[in-house]
């Protein structure tokens, strides 16, 4: 019986060094199943979904795993695995698990070293998100990623190493371990309320700041129409003085911004000037969300073409719950 649904959706995990030692996306399915020791490997459907790098990665590839996912739920999957590029996993993890809810865990894994290398860790990564996907303590825990015997909830899940086997953290945020013995939950994320699907705005961008920022980059994406914007300001959510008037012009053109900070942890508070400014203005506090994931929130929240007070509303019930 086929009670596991593995995704293959590209990226180091199933791709091979061309003959330059460049890491290619391989074209059709990479037989990921087989990867898996035979015991594990039994009752596990392969789809499908994607063959490339993650870094290219758009909205319409990503809403392609998602309703993939929502078929595994439908067809009453015990669990789903994507295998998936390491570059934009917590994006996608993180847009899938706004769409989903119910009991079904969803397990992102990938490798930071290909196949066809010493020290390959995809195939343990692989074991171990089956092993996730398989455990009862995993019901109920939304999607996570599985990465270098680490669990953790696509909402805080980050990329925090370019190279080495435990490539995602916080590792404070962790909700469980696997290894071979199998997965250990040691808590359960909380959870929001899924959205209805909805193609996302692709027109929301993200604004990094740095010293000295200047607000041409606001205008010009403003100007270039997009319908939000995510600022990724500095500490508790600070902007240089000098690129408020910027946003305050966008947001009189009707557009959504959201404001998120570079600090891995710690969140942001409107506890100095810029901020408070910034929430008067009704720019959205990112609370806990990276950048990258508050633009994924606003780009749903705008997705189907909704007002930018609608999808305010939206945005700001989805972190409030
Ligand atoms: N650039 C690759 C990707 O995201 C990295 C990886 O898979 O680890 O597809």
């Amino acid at each position: 019986m086929s009670d596991l649904v593995l995704i293959d959706a590209g990226g180091t995990i199933a791709s091979l060094p061309d003959a330059a030692g460049v890491l290619v996306g391989r074209q059709g399915s990479a037989g990921l199943r087989d990867v898996l020791a035979p015991a594990l490997r039994e009752g596990v459907t392969e789809r499908h979904a994607y063959a490339g790098l993650s870094e290219d990665m758009d909205f319409t590839d990503a809403m392609h795993i998602a309703a993939l996912v929502g078929e595994a739920a439908a067809q009453g999957a015990r669990g789903v695995v994507v295998a998936h590029g390491t570059d934009t996993m917590e994006d996608v993890a993180f847009l899938v698990d706004l769409f989903h809810g119910g009991e079904m865990p969803v397990l992102f894994t990938g490798a930071q070293r290909a196949a066809a290398l010493p020290g390959c860790d995809g195939p343990a990564n692989l074991h171990d998100a089956v092993c996730v996907a398989r455990t009862e303590a995993a019901r109920g825990i939304g999607t996570a990623i599985v990465f270098g015997g680490r669990i953790l909830p696509a909402r805080s899940a980050r990329k925090l190493d370019s190279s080495g086997p435990e490539a995602f953290g916080p590792h404070g945020t962790a909700i469980g371990r696997v290894d071979d013995h199998g997965a250990r939950l040691f808590s359960t994320p909380r959870r929001v309320a899924p959205f209805d699907p909805v193609k996302p705005d692709p027109s929301v961008e993200i604004v990094a700041l740095g010293l000295g920022s200047k607000s041409a980059l606001v205008d010009a994406l403003v100007d270039g129409g997009a319908r939000g914007l995510v600022i990724e300001g500095f500490g508790r959510g600070n902007v240089p003085g000098q690129i408020l008037p910027a946003i305050e012009r966008a947001r009189a053109a009707g557009v959504l911004v959201g404001l998120a900070t570079h600090c891995i942890e710690g969140g942001i508070a409107p506890a100095y000037q810029s901020g408070a400014s910034l929430a008067a203005m009704g720019v959205i506090g990112a609370r806990d969300l990276s950048a990258r994931k508050l633009r994924l929130l606003l780009a749903v929240a705008l997705g189907g073409g909704r007002a930018a007070d609608d999808a305010a509303r939206l945005a700001q019930g989805w972190l409030d719950g």
